[in-house]
């Protein structure tokens, strides 16, 4: 490839409150270093001459707020520097969360009104910059020494875990550029589908879920509270992702509403949370370096987190092989299925699909596992699968009808961390 061989090392000046954004290749790696200044990634300042390997595919964009001076090394799909950013209506809410850090922090052994640090919801369509808005927030808040709880509820992507999941985890340092969020021991729920259309109210649960046992934990700890969250959303915004909102919104109780290049959104939602004196409603701009991405792009980039999960994301992780018998699996969807036979009912009366009904893939549906990414949950009965967190994943690479066995993929080695497992529709073929 001629774009291939022109790869040579070069320098980028950056001006004050300027980016260089790029898009690394699809398929080779960019080295970057910072030669001189002070520049950041996403609000996670770089360390100073190092070289940092960038993985094929990545979008980014190295900030600076002095001036700095960016070495190169490899291809791009495109790289270019812009002067107009809105960094600095970023850092000025950056400023203000923190005001109120210290605020509840100050009066942490008072009521837990004033203790409560800034819960942030982050809103706006698809491809508006929110993923990243709200890791900038977060990296910032970390630099200060904060510990603030990141949830994410975009099952469409996943930046804490597998796509198909709604989760939270503590941030205790700024974000790696390269490896972003460490996954240490996130609290993770498997809604266990790209979209919440799939089954909204079991969406919903699952958000409340959340929100209710991360309640708890604030409960008991006075500093992660006083750090507050960011909350990352979905770009569905309207019709019942409208409502999806509002209730996040409600159920995590945010004071904070950042709406991102959206002037309806916002206008809806000053007018519908107005008389929440307590909830602001802030309208920010989107930055023009934002990738938007297609339906296709969205899909792929599920596959390669699906991928990231059991291999790493530079091949560095080996997953175990397993086999195991039909019989010995105890596998359920959640919802589906009309609840009791019309002959059942009352006359004139529909069956509905009960949305949190669990039902048991029996021997003669397990074909359908085929390459389903199933989680395992910590539920210790069936009944208990809706309230109840995953420990992780595991991915079906073979069914054998005949010998009545699956065989399966587990980041670790030996015994499940739970008995059940979850199906949804999330799926991966490995390629
Ligand atoms: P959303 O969460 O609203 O869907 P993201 O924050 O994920 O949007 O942004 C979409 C893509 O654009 C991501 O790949 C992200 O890394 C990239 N991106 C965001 N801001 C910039 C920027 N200033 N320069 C270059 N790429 C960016």
């Amino acid at each position: 490839l001629a774009s291939a061989s022109a790869s040579t090392v070069r320098q980028v000046k950056l001006d004050r409150e300027s980016e260089l954004r790029i898009e690394v290749a699809n398929e080779t790696p960019l080295r970057l270093r910072v030669l001189n200044g002070n520049a950041e990634i996403f609000g996670t300042e770089l360390p100073p001459e190092i070289w940092l390997t960038f993985p094929p595919r990545l979008k980014f964009a190295v900030f600076t707020w002095y001036g700095a001076t960016i070495e190169l090394d490899g291809t791009t799909e495109t790289d270019y520097t812009a002067d107009e950013t809105p960094m600095v209506s970023y850092v000025n809410v950056h400023a203000i969360l923190e005001g109120r850090r210290h605020r509840a922090r100050a009066s942490a052994s008072k009521d837990s009104d004033t203790s409560q640090g800034p819960r942030v919801i982050v809103v706006g369509p698809t491809d508006s910059g929110k993923s990243t808005l709200s890791r900038m927030l977060l990296s910032w808040a970390a630099k200060q020494g904060w510990k603030p709880t990141f949830v994410d509820l975009d099952i469409g992507q996943g930046s804490i875990t597998a796509p198909g999941c709604i989760a939270a985890t503590p941030i205790e340092m700024p974000i790696d550029p390269v490896e972003g969020i460490p996954l240490e021991m996130p609290l993770v729920y498997f809604f266990g589908h790209a979209t919440p259309s799939n089954n909204v109210d079991l969406y919903r649960v699952f958000v409340k879920e959340l929100a209710q046992t991360l309640e708890k934990q604030f409960t008991g700890n006075a500093e992660s509270r006083a750090a507050g969250m960011v909350i990352n959303t979905m770009g569905w915004i309207e019709g019942v992702g409208y409502e999806l909102l509002l209730h996040a919104i409600d159920t995590f109780s945010a004071n904070v509403v950042l709406v991102l290049g959206q002037e309806k959104l916002f206008s809806l939602l000053r007018d519908v949370l107005k008389n929440k004196p307590n909830v602001d409603v802030v309208k920010l701009q989107k930055s023009g370096g934002v990738v938007s991405r297609n339906t296709k792009v969205r899909q792929k980039a599920r596959s390669y987190r699906i991928r990231e999960y059991f291999y790493g994301l530079v091949n560095d992780l080996s997953p175990h092989s397993y086999v195991a018998n039909f019989n010995d699996l105890h596998v359920y969807r959640i919802g589906g299925g009309p609840q009791a036979p019309r002959s059942a009912l009352p006359i004139g009366a529909d069956p509905v699909a009960n949305p949190l009904r669990l039902v048991l893939v029996t021997s003669d549906q397990v074909q359908e596992l085929i390459h389903l990414v199933l989680a395992v949950s910590y539920a210790e009965e069936p009944e208990q699968i809706t309230s109840s967190n995953v420990a992780g994943f595991i991915y079906v690479t073979e069914v054998d009808m005949g010998r009545k066995q699956i065989k399966y993929l587990s980041p670790s080695a030996g015994v499940l961390p739970g008995k059940y497992l979850v199906a949804g529709t999330l799926s991966w073929i490995e390629t």
